[in-house]
């Protein structure tokens, strides 16, 4: 149980790094690719440990071929962020300086002809740059072609997943004891990224309160409703902590639950219990959707639970792969991904159930391990 403050960091070694490239242009390699543009964003802090601290015009990117060492490219005034920043030995950094090119630059790193993996979160400007100055050159988005690249986590990312939920189960364990009735969703929004950032988070990506009919709407952040005795409260919340994200729903009651709240919520406990105990090696992950939704459409429900059961989670709080009817992905140790079933019921109330779950040689073991039963607060 984390007692809140900074989380000691779990270090990633250079050799951590170095074997993240060599698969990454392994994997392109067998997807057809001669390579990978990586900008600013999830996958660039994965590779080298460089987080840009602006995102900007200024064109950055990691150029992985199988021909040469991996190169970074970056603005000149931004050399010195990245030497400090990356962790990669055999990392060429290179800098262009205002004035110059950066486009000619990165094209003398690719073939021309070439077909490059393209980061997701690359700016479109960077890219038709990049696109006009390499003749013949073409482009494939870098999640869809590599989907599994950063899926499969190693130990050091484990141990940063579940000290970041550890601390999201620190949050939830807290909220509980504040005041709900007469407040509005936005007051308790508030209450939970500052939890979260008291037990380590240094980024907080969402804090949905979603009370009495607000719960039927999945997407519903948190708005100005009074929250009033009687309420069901779909609470989910999640960010990054040491760079590793955490993503956590329970659903309180404000008062007595009325029998229906009961009810419908212990068809979700069902449901969330029976996807995770679907996850064990070799599993195709739509069987982990299909477990949960089984319990929920037996129950009456089926139409009513009207999301995908589960997403990965890792260096964003949403990422491959997927727990959804039609993917056969099989599963994998190393794995960590969401098993969050939910009943909505329009204008009137939602339940939902979430834990981050890592696939392990034996089964499923959670991240979140606080209470799943219906919770009463005041
Ligand atoms: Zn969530
Ligand atoms: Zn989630």
């Amino acid at each position: 149980m984390s007692t809140g403050g900074p989380q000691a960091r779990v270090p990633f070694t250079s050799e951590d790094y170095a074997a993240r490239m060599r698969r990454a242009v392994a994997d392109a390699t067998r997807a057809g690719l001669d390579g990978l543009l990586v900008m600013p964003g999830p996958e660039l802090v994965w590779l080298t440990g460089y987080r840009p601290t602006a995102i900007t015009e200024r064109l950055t990117v990691l150029v992985l071929t199988p021909d040469r060492e991996p190169t970074l490219l970056v603005p000149t005034l931004e050399r010195p962020d990245a030497e400090a920043a990356v962790g990669a030995p055999g990392l060429d950094i290179v800098d262009w300086a205002d004035g110059e090119d950066p486009f000619a630059r990165a094209a003398a790193l690719v073939r021309a002809g070439a077909t490059m993996g393209i980061s997701d979160s690359a700016w479109a400007m960077h890219l038709i740059g990049v696109q006009d100055a390499v003749p013949g050159s073409s482009y494939r988005s870098l999640t869809q072609s590599l989907p599994m690249l950063r899926a499969v986590k190693d130990a050091a990312e484990l141990a940063r997943l579940e000290a970041a939920g550890a601390a999201a189960d620190a949050t939830y364990e807290q909220i509980l004891g504040v005041r709900f009735a007469g407040r509005k969703e936005t007051d308790v929004a508030a209450d939970l990224a500052r939890m979260l950032r008291e037990f380590g988070h240094e980024q907080v990506d969402f804090t949905v309160v979603g009370s009495g009919p607000n719960g039927a709407d999945p997407h519903h952040e948190a708005g100005h409703r009074t929250i009033e005795v009687g309420d069901a409260i779909v609470l989910d919340f999640g960010g990054l902590l040491d760079g590793y994200g955490s993503d956590t729903s329970r659903t309180v009651c404000v008062g007595e639950p009325s029998a229906e709240i009961r009810q419908v919520h212990e068809v979700v406990r069902l449901a969330q219990q029976a996807g995770v105990e679907a996850v064990r090696p070799g599993v195709a992950c739509q069987e982990i959707d299909r477990a949960a939704r089984a319990v929920i459409t037996d129950a009456g429900y089926g139409e009513r639970f009207i999301h995908r059961t589960g997403h990965g989670i890792g260096t964003t709080t949403h990422e491959p792969p997927y727990m959804i009817e039609g993917e056969e992905q099989p599963l994998v140790p190393g794995m960590c991904f969401s098993v969050e079933p939910g009943i909505y019921l329009p204008g009137r109330f939602g339940v939902r159930i979430e834990d981050i779950v890592t696939v392990t040689e034996s089964g499923g073991q959670r991240f979140n391990n606080t209470s799943r039963d219906l919770h009463v607060v005041e």
